[in-house]
C-alpha cells in the first residue's frame, strides 16, 4: 500500500525518485520500435513461424531491448530471460537474440501512446497506479513517453471505455474540496477518480481528471487542447508538421533539437514547421511548448518526439581538374553563406495550398539525403536536394505558389532561382540554362519558370531541386504526397 501512495502523490518529482530506484534506466527508448517498416529478419507480422514457435532477431544499430521487445509484443524481462541477458542494457549490434513467443495473450494489452497521453493519464484509463504501469514497461520518466509507443498492460484483456473530461493542474490556490464544487463533483468522488485516499490533499503542478461530458480526457494542460503532429515518428531529413490547439488566445513559443520554433497563429491555435536535418542525432528528442498568458503567467508542455533513422545510399563524385579548380573553398564557402541567408526568412504569410506539385517529371537520379564525397573541399557531406535528369531546354514549372527571392548565375549551382512560398518554406532550383522569372516576381503552381540545363558544378543536364524549411534542407519529395501544415 506504501507504493501504492506514490503514485497520485503528487507528481512527477516524488514518482521519479521513486521509480528511479525501481528500474534500471533505459538510455535510448525504443528508436525502432516506431519505425513504421522494422527492418529486421522477422517482425512480429511477418513472421513464418507457427505460434509457439520461437523466432531469430539479429540486432541492429540503435537497438535497444527496450524497442526490440516493443516490437515483438514481448516484455523486455520475458526477452532477457530467453537470451540469459543478466544486463538488459547491454546488448551488442549483430547479436542474435531468441524472440520467445509472446505470452499468454489474454493476459496483456499492447497499448499505441497518442499525443497527449502521459503516465497519469494511461494510468486512470486503465484503472493502474502509476507504478503497475511503469515498472513492466521500464519506463522511468514521468513525461517520458511519445506518440507512437508501445506500452504493454498487464493483466487487462479489453479496451476500457474512454475516459471522459477535462485536465487540471493544481494551482497553488486549488483544493480538491473547491475544484470539485467548481466542477459539480463530489469530493470525495473527484479523489477516488484520480485513485487519491483523501480529497483533503492536493499536490501543486498535479494533474487531475475532472470527469465530465466535455470529451475524451487527454492529460492536456491548460490551455492547450490537443498537439497534432504528422508524420510520427518522423525520418531524418522529413518535415515535421506541429499543430496546437488552444482554449484560450496566448502566445507561443517553442523548441526542439535545439533550435526555436517558428509558430504562426491559426484558428483555435499555432501552427510550426520544422525541418529535420538529414543528419539529425536519431533517438527521442524533447519537444517544449510553452504558453504565455497576457500577465506573464505561462504552461508548458513537453512531449518525447521519436526521431528514426532513414536510409540513405552513398555516391562518389568526381569532377574534372579544371572545373576543381574554379571550386576554391572561398567560393563554396562564399555561395553557402549567401544561400543561408536566403533561406532564412519565416515570412508570415502561407502563400502555397494543397500538395506541392513536382517541378520537373523525369527519372530521380540522386535521391535527397545521398551522403557524398567530392574530390572537392567543403562540399556538401550528403545531397541536400532531389536530381531529376531531363535534357537541357526541358522547362521547369514552380511546384506551388510563392514569391522569387534570387533568379541568377551562381559559381556552384549554375543559373539559380530561389522561391520562398512562406512559414520559412523556400524551393531552390539549380543548374538552369535560362530563367523566366526575375526576384520579386510572385509566381503560381505550374508556371513555366525556367529550364533545365548544365550549368555550374553539374556532371550532365538535371534540375536540382531543393527545398529548405527554417533553413534546414529536406525532402521535397514528401510534399508532393503529404499536404502540409
Ligand atoms: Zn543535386
Amino acid at each position: 500500500m506504501n507504493r501504492l501512495r506514490l503514485d497520485f502523490g503528487g507528481g512527477s518529482l516524488v514518482a521519479l525518485i521513486f521509480l528511479a530506484g525501481a528500474v534500471w534506466w533505459h538510455p535510448a527508448v525504443a528508436v525502432a520500435a516506431t519505425a513504421p517498416q522494422p527492418r529486421q529478419e522477422v517482425t512480429p507480422h511477418d513472421s513464418d513461424s507457427p505460434p509457439g514457435q520461437t523466432d531469430v532477431y539479429v540486432v541492429k544499430p540503435g537497438d535497444t531491448l527496450f524497442a526490440i521487445s516493443n516490437q515483438f509484443g514481448i516484455t523486455v524481462d520475458r526477452l532477457a530471460a530467453a537470451n540469459n541477458i543478466d544486463d538488459p542494457a547491454v546488448i551488442e549490434v549483430g547479436q542474435r537474440l531468441i524472440i520467445p513467443p509472446a505470452a499468454e495473450p489474454e493476459q496483456y494489452l499492447h497499448h499505441r501512446v497518442q499525443p497527449g497521453e502521459t503516465l497519469h493519464a494511461l494510468a486512470l484509463r486503465y484503472g493502474l497506479a502509476i507504478l503497475e504501469l511503469a515498472e513492466p514497461n521500464h519506463l522511468i520518466r514521468v513525461d517520458g513517453l511519445f506518440p507512437g509507443q508501445g506500452v504493454t498492460i498487464q493483466d487487462h484483456t479489453d479496451e476500457p471505455a474512454v475516459l471522459r473530461g477535462q485536465s487540471h493542474t493544481v494551482s497553488r490556490t486549488d483544493t480538491l474540496v473547491a475544484l470539485a464544487a467548481r466542477h459539480g463533483l463530489h469530493p470525495w468522488a473527484l479523489a477516488t477518480a484520480n485513485n487519491q485516499e483523501s480529497p483533503f490533499i492536493a499536490w501543486i503542478n498535479s494533474h487531475l481528471w475532472l470527469p465530465g461530458e466535455e470529451g475524451e480526457y487527454l492529460d492536456w494542460p491548460s490551455p492547450f487542447s490537443g498537439v497534432r503532429m504528422h508524420p510520427i515518428p518522423p525520418d531524418q531529413g522529413q518535415t515535421l508538421s506541429i499543430q496546437i490547439s488552444l482554449t484560450l488566445p496566448v502566445s507561443i513559443t517553442g523548441s526542439f533539437m535545439g533550435a526555436q520554433l517558428p509558430f504562426f497563429q491559426q484558428p483555435g491555435g499555432a501552427g510550426a514547421l520544422v525541418g529535420i536535418d538529414a543528419l539529425a542525432q536519431t533517438g527521442t528528442h524533447t519537444l517544449v511548448v510553452t504558453a504565455t498568458v497576457g500577465d506573464g503567467g505561462y504552461t508548458r508542455y513537453t512531449q518525447q518526439v521519436p526521431i528514426v533513422a532513414s536510409e540513405y545510399s552513398t555516391e562518389t563524385i568526381v569532377v574534372s581538374e579544371q572545373v576543381a579548380a574554379i571550386m576554391t573553398p572561398e567560393t563554396v564557402q562564399s555561395e553557402t553563406a549567401l544561400l543561408e541567408q536566403l533561406f532564412a526568412p519565416h515570412s508570415l504569410l502561407q502563400m502555397w495550398d494543397g500538395c506541392f506539385a513536382l517541378p520537373a517529371h523525369g527519372d530521380v537520379t540522386s535521391a535527397f539525403g545521398t551522403r557524398r564525397s567530392y574530390n572537392i573541399p567543403d562540399a556538401s557531406a550528403y545531397h541536400t536536394g532531389t536530381d531529376f535528369g531531363l535534357s537541357v531546354g526541358t522547362p521547369v514549372h514552380a511546384p506551388a505558389d510563392g514569391v522569387v527571392v534570387l533568379s541568377e548565375p551562381l559559381t556552384v549551382r549554375g543559373n539559380a532561382i530561389i522561391i520562398d512560398h512562406g512559414w520559412g518554406v523556400l524551393t531552390g532550383y539549380w543548374h538552369l540554362s535560362a530563367s523566366h522569372v526575375i526576384a520579386g516576381d510572385s509566381v503560381v503552381q505550374g508556371q513555366h519558370i525556367g529550364d533545365i540545363g548544365n550549368t555550374g558544378l553539374s556532371t550532365g543536364p538535371h534540375l536540382h531541386w531543393e527545398m529548405r524549411i527554417g533553413g534546414v534542407p529536406v525532402d521535397g519529395l514528401q510534399w508532393i504526397s503529404e499536404q502540409f501544415p
